[in-house]
């Protein structure tokens, strides 16, 4: 299937005008990549009403013609954000710019070679239409989400008492790049034992204890897409605090998956899960949000984090991955990929969330 990039160009230029903008300028990459396509590291795509024009580095001449949509491509002698806002016309007064993006001295030069225009800080404005994915986006998603479920084996098969944590990472990511996919979304965290208790553990030079927990994250992108799940696993025969534990945060999981639907504030989904850990006593080690939207980036909005009022709308993708650190004693997280549907939602990660005891 191919990406419908004439569609995304055109639903911005609809919005210019409710934001008081003659044309905006994209520089922020992964929001360049959505709107036409191009994968470079800089570029600037100016989208007017009726025009969409990217212009890219001499880097990219033959790449920016090859990958670019639903815009024409321009290549620049120096920065292509400076040839892009000297590009446009007279009539053209206010430009819309990604505000948590420009940096101070972009502004300075925008400013320099347009005395004319008058700068528009916009916040969020690709980010908002990029929360709600595409059909031809979910299928992407989907195939990464396969992909990486897929290699959950290879990972099993790899966590041994005494080998090293980055040895489990390496060999999944060896076998991840051999089944086609182009990287991995972060860092493979491989957190075993005290350091499971570390919710960002990523795989250190540490050796796999023989006995405790090891909690297992990580995606693979495809297409640009990305993919994010953590499961737990224990070494070892588990005690009866480790099995509460896998259960409280199990069912917080399941608890939150069950909220998620059009219409529900972001927020109530990340209360559902607080919600379950309350009961058994393990809310105050849930030290991270409940979930994020997940598409270009491995982290995009909306976040599934405490009072957030953002309404889920069918389409998103986000995780649901509540967790429980405890010093001493271990942590557990369960993350799975979650598509709202109109009626509810999809749980996209296939892997059983059953404890495995190796
Ligand atoms: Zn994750
Ligand atoms: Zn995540």
């Amino acid at each position: 299937m191919a990406m419908d990039f004439k569609s995304r160009v055109r639903r911005l230029q609809q919005a210019l005008a409710g934001q008081r903008v003659d044309a905006v300028l994209v520089t922020r990459m992964p929001n360049v990549r959505y709107l036409c396509g191009f994968t470079g590291s800089s570029g600037a795509l100016v989208l007017a009403p009726d025009r969409a024009t990217l212009f890219a580095d001499g880097r990219y001449t033959v790449q920016a013609r090859q990958e670019t949509h639903a815009a024409s491509v321009r290549i620049a002698k120096g920065s292509p954000s400076t040839a892009a806002i000297s590009s446009i016309g007279r009539a053209t007064k206010t430009v819309g710019i990604e505000a948590d993006h420009v940096t101070v001295s972009q502004m300075d030069a925008l400013s320099k070679a347009a005395p004319k225009v008058r700068f528009k800080p916009l916040s969020g404005l690709v980010e908002r239409a990029r929360m709600v994915k595409q059909p031809d986006e979910v299928m992407q998603l989907k195939a990464a989400v396969m992909l990486a479920s897929g290699l959950f084996e290879v990972l099993l098969h790899g966590i041994t008492p005494g080998i090293a944590e980055s040895h489990v990472a390496a060999e999944l990511e060896y076998v991840a790049r051999r089944s086609g996919a182009q990287g991995m979304s972060f860092e493979t965290i491989v957190a075993s034992g005290p350091r499971s208790a570390m919710p960002h553990g990523v795989a250190s030079e540490q050796a796999i204890p023989a006995q405790g927990f090891v909690v297992l994250d990580y995606g693979v992108i495809l297409a640009g897409y990305c993919s994010d799940m953590t499961r737990t696993v224990h070494v070892g025969p588990p005690g009866r605090k480790q099995r509460d534990l896998y259960q409280a945060v199990l069912d917080a999981q399941l608890a939150a998956i069950d909220v998620v639907r059009p219409g529900v504030q972001a927020g109530k989904v990340d209360q559902a899960a607080r919600k379950v850990l309350r009961k058994s006593g393990f809310d105050s080690y849930f030290t991270h949000s409940t979930g994020h939207g997940v598409g270009l980036e491995i982290h995009e909005p909306p976040r599934l984090g405490k009072g957030q009022t953002e309404l889920l709308q069918a389409g998103m993708v986000i995780t649901i991955e509540p967790g429980a650190y405890i010093p001493g004693l271990g942590g557990v997280r369960i993350e799975d990929m979650v598509l709202v549907t109109e009626t509810g939602c999809q749980v996209l990660t296939p892997t059983s969330k059953e404890l495995i005891i190796l």
